[in-house]
């Protein structure tokens, strides 16, 4: 049963796909019974045009203010993304309004789950991996800097306080959601500071926490070991960039991109979001696949402590999935998001 208590959650329709599947998981979320006071807030190409600015105070006051948001999909285009945010004592660049958000939120990790359902076709049935993934420095600090007319470079930055946060954050979670397993993801062989500052306080933190296994695989190694032995992956912790690229990976051999769900973790704000972008080929067709922002929801609903609702939410997916009747065209079915939301709304218990 859902609790007694109205939650406050924004919601962020976002760009591309994003205002069809934000509608989907908000219908499915309304259909637990879960009490929620919805306020929308825009970013993106909506805000731009309300507001003149892609990320304005109003939205970041009010995900601040909730404390809770669920989020679509953001255009970051490419080579001329970047997002300068006012403060009263300084303006920052970010180098995307995804960055921005993250960043201006205090969000430290972006956790995702991403497995193979029964009923989607998946050379990878075994995969079940949860991806944590740091976001708050790497190479996506954003510091780049022309050093004559043919030469560019970028800052990798790598600390001990954020790198140690991150695999506190995994272990933590592993504990508490009873995996076994955490494994460090790096290139330590090449970057050696870097990166092996990286691995070195994966190390430090694993040997805090008896009963949960720690090792660690190079980045190109462990794109092998996902497509080859899926299985003897658990929890994966990664650098910024890594994380950014085998989310998508992960995606890929689970079946779809649009069974990836995330959660954006940090002290005073969580935001709650799919891997996948605003997927622009398809927008306004009404054929994108809802469900990773509707399992991103699930994820929402056991943060606001709603635990019993959120797994209804993941046994309706799984259901729907097995039926594999009602699959979206990313899946190799023929149904409208709008069907596959019913679908779901209709298996919830
Ligand atoms: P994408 O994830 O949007 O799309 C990649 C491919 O997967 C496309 O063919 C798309 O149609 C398909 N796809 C993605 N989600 C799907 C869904 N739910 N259902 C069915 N098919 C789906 O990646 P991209 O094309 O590289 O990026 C598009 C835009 O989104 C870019 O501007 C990018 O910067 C942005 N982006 C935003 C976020 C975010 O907001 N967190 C994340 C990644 C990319």
């Amino acid at each position: 049963m859902a609790t007694d208590q109205t939650h406050t959650v924004v919601v962020i329709p976002g760009d591309g796909i994003g205002p069809e599947i934000t509608e989907a998981a908000v219908r499915v979320l309304e259909a637990t019974g879960v009490r929620i006071a919805w306020r929308e807030a825009l970013a993106g190409e909506a805000a731009r045009e309300r507001y003149g600015h892609p990320l304005p105070d109003v939205t970041l006051a009010a995900v601040r203010a909730a404390g809770v948001a669920l989020k679509g999909p953001l255009l970051a285009p490419k080579q001329t993304g970047r997002v300068t945010i006012c403060h009263e004592d300084a303006e920052i660049t970010y180098p995307s309004v995804n960055n921005a958000l993250r960043r201006e939120c205090g969000i430290f990790a972006n956790v995702r789950p991403i497995r193979s359902f029964d009923g989607v076709p998946s050379p990878f049935p075994a995969l079940d991996v949860v991806i944590m993934r740091e976001v708050t420095e790497d190479i996506y600090i954003g510091w780049e800097e022309m050093k004559g007319p043919g030469e560019a470079w970028a800052i990798k930055r790598i600390t001990r306080r954020a790198s140690d946060r991150i695999f506190r954050h995994a272990f933590e979670y592993a504990r508490r959601t009873g995996r076994k397993k955490v494994t460090a993801g790096h290139k330590a062989n090449v970057l050696n500071l870097t990166d092996g500052l990286f691995l070195q306080c994966g190390r430090d933190v694993a040997a805090g926490f008896s009963g949960i296994v720690f090792d660690d695989c190079m980045v190109d190694a462990l794109c092998l070991r996902l497509v080859k032995q899926p299985e003897t992956i658990d929890v994966l912790v990664l650098p910024n960039q890594y994380g950014d690229i085998l989310s998508d990976l992960c995606g890929g051999i689970a079946g779809s991109l649009g069974l990836a769900p995330g959660a954006n973790i940090g002290e005073q704000v969580s935001f709650f979001e799919a891997s996948h972008g605003a997927a622009p080929d398809i927008a306004g067709q009404g054929v994108a696949n809802p469900i990773a922002l509707i399992l991103s929801g699930a994820m929402l609903l056991a943060h606001l402590g709603e635990i019993e609702a959120a797994q209804r939410v993941r046994e309706a997916v799984a259901t729907v999935l097995r039926g594999a009747r009602c699959l979206t065209p990313d899946l190799g079915g023929r149904a409208r998001t709008a069907d596959l939301t019913r679908a779901i709304v209709g298996a919830l218990r």
